[in-house]
């Protein structure tokens, strides 16, 4: 079964729509969403609509949740935390409901589905390196945990019992191996690489492997640079920061 796996993508129709195109001629059979679908950008219910209609799996994320007040902003620095505002003035009372009845995790055949760890899915922690991660595979009982948050795409790889992590684009699983894959961001990236971003996985050959996609970055900007979003939402987007 080949699966695709989106995530952060922040309000940003341009970029989802782009890899929708990629993942569409891939022929997916599952597409599933690790949160943040909303959060900096100026198309939150756009994002949300599309992800309803094409996601058979959701999960939801800390900008998801501050939006629809489940968990506390007090740690967003100020930008995020006044795109949060204005999302929530956005947003249909549809899309709201929606967001707000997300589970945390899930888990779908042999893996597992979080936005930021498996060990706490509500406390939003980041798992940046092969330190972070390695506590994190006694957290679930599935093959693979697929997860976003960081922004910043890679594998982390459990062989005999030693973590290692490994950069993108590919993972090729041995037979017993696990892993915990960052699926990268499709809205919002900051790995330096301004294409927006996405993981497909082929459980019948164990290979992952980041995608990335152009698409029409000036347009998402000027967008933004149209509603009282902070600048910096869109100025960040040209440097993939
Ligand atoms: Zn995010």
């Amino acid at each position: 079964m080949k699966y695709a796996f989106i995530s952060d993508i922040h309000a940003n129709l341009e970029a989802l729509e782009a890899c929708f195109k990629v993942i569409d001629a891939e022929g997916v059979d599952s597409i599933a969403c690790l949160g943040d679908i909303v959060g900096y950008g100026a198309s939150p219910n756009e994002c949300v609509e599309l992800v309803r209609e094409r996601a058979s799996q959701v999960v939801i994320g800390n900008h998801d949740a501050a939006v629809v007040g489940t968990t506390e902003t007090e740690y967003f620095n100020l930008d995020a935390r006044s795109a949060v505002l204005w999302t929530r003035n956005a947003l249909t009372p549809e899309n709201v409901a929606f967001l707000r009845n997300l589970p945390y995790t899930v888990a779908v055949n042999d893996l597992r589905l979080v936005h930021a760890s498996p060990s706490a899915p509500s406390d939003w922690i980041y798992l940046f390196n092969a330190r972070d991660a390695a506590p994190e595979f006694a957290a679930f009982e599935e093959r693979i945990c697929f997860f976003g948050h960081t922004h910043f795409p890679g594998f982390f790889l459990e062989w005999q019992g030693k973590i290692t992590q490994q950069p993108p684009p590919r993972a090729t699983l041995r037979a017993g191996e696990r892993a915990i894959i960052n699926v990268g961001s499709v809205g919002q990236p900051r790995d330096g690489d301004p294409r927006a971003g996405f993981a497909i996985y082929d459980d019948s050959t164990g290979i992952a492997e980041i995608r990335r996609v152009f698409y029409d970055i000036e347009r998402v900007q000027s967008r933004i640079l149209d509603t009282p979003l902070p600048k910096s939402a869109a100025e960040r987007l040209i440097w993939g920061m």
